[in-house]
């Protein structure tokens, strides 16, 4: 299958944009790249966007003298185990797309659709922060949290392709709302928007005026954004803002790796541009809630390799083995 005429094409479905790829199939190499929007109203206009982004991409094979041997597409949401997006509430609430299908019936090439985070804790497990790991843990941090984990060298999926999903894990049942309507969720305290949370609740207790200044003095408008500025600043409010960030963070990522024992936790997503500012908090913190910490080999903590396009590479990678392996 390592032809040099064979491409494969990886597809990003976010909430805000949809991102394909096309790669030549030996190295990974991305030769073409393309962005759409993703439809905001109506969610049946979503599979027909992601077709769209397939069939540019396909043309443009051709004009390289390619030809397109499988399409790997990831969506954030439960994605089954044959390729249907069963609930997606981060693309317009789509429910029940099949992607697989749709690709296969247009293209007539194989076409495989996973989970984001699991195919992101792919492309890291095989040429990313996560090479050489049998055990590892994937935390993307975006507007809501993904998740993606190898085991003995392999991607779990679960009974039906819906593992690695901790951000709705419960973490504090007194904590803030969540965008799923439950209370005190992980994601509530651990992504970008529970970073706004926390510094509501930081400006809430009068120690964030600065925080608050820069979002023009309404509690409710706090963004992340407005944070990781005060912070750049070195504003005493965003540093406590970030040092409880990271010991929720922190908290969620023992209680992970209670449960998995990895070697190294990589992460990603929006998030990781500021992560400098909690990396090293979370470093710090994490052992302390890791039982037999003394007695154990430390836990890495590293940020992603692949930001941006980690699930579209991934993608790629996917459709590749499922052509080379049929599954
Ligand atoms: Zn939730």
């Amino acid at each position: 299958m390592a032809s040099s005429k064979n491409a494969y094409i990886g597809v990003d479905v976010g909430g805000t944009k949809i991102l394909g790829i096309l790669t030549n199939g030996i190295d990974d190499t991305i030769i073409e790249q393309i962005k759409e929007p993703t439809p905001k109203e109506n969610p049946e206009e979503v599979g027909p966007a992601i077709l769209s982004v397939v069939r540019q991409l396909v043309s443009l094979a051709e004009t390289h003298g390619l030809v397109v041997k499988g399409v790997g597409a990831g969506v954030p949401g439960l994605v089954d185990s044959s390729g249907v997006l069963r609930y997606g509430p981060n693309v317009q609430g789509v429910i029940n797309l099949d992607i697989t299908s749709m690709i296969r019936a247009e293209f007539e090439i194989p076409a495989v659709a996973e989970n984001d985070g699991t195919l992101a804790a792919l492309v890291e497990h095989r040429i990313g922060a996560a090479q050489g790991h049998d055990h590892a843990l994937l935390i993307t941090q975006g507007t809501g949290i993904a998740g993606g984990l190898i085991v003995n060298g392999k991607v779990v999926k679960g009974a039906n392709g819906f593992a690695g999903e901790p951000g709705h894990a419960l973490i504090d049942p007194h904590g803030p709302m969540c965008a799923c309507k439950q209370q005190g969720c992980w994601e509530a305290v651990s992504s970008g928007a529970g970073l706004a949370n926390i510094a509501r609740l930081v400006a809430e207790e009068g120690k964030a005026d600065r925080i608050l200044e820069i979002a023009g003095g309404n509690i409710e408008e706090i963004r992340g954004e407005h944070v990781a500025q005060a912070g750049e600043e070195g504003d005493a409010g965003a540093a406590e803002v970030f040092d409880r960030f990271a010991y929720w963070v922190a908290v969620g990522l023992s209680n992970l790796s209670a449960l998995l024992d990895p070697s190294v936790i990589v992460l990603g997503g929006g998030l990781a541009s500021i992560s400098d500012q909690f990396i090293d908090k979370v470093r710090e913190r994490l052992p302390a809630r890791l039982i037999g910490a003394d007695y154990r080999p430390q836990i890495q903590v590293v940020p992603a390799k692949f930001r941006a396009n980690a699930g579209a590479l991934g993608g790629a990678i996917r459709a590749r083995d499922y052509v080379i392996n049929g599954k």
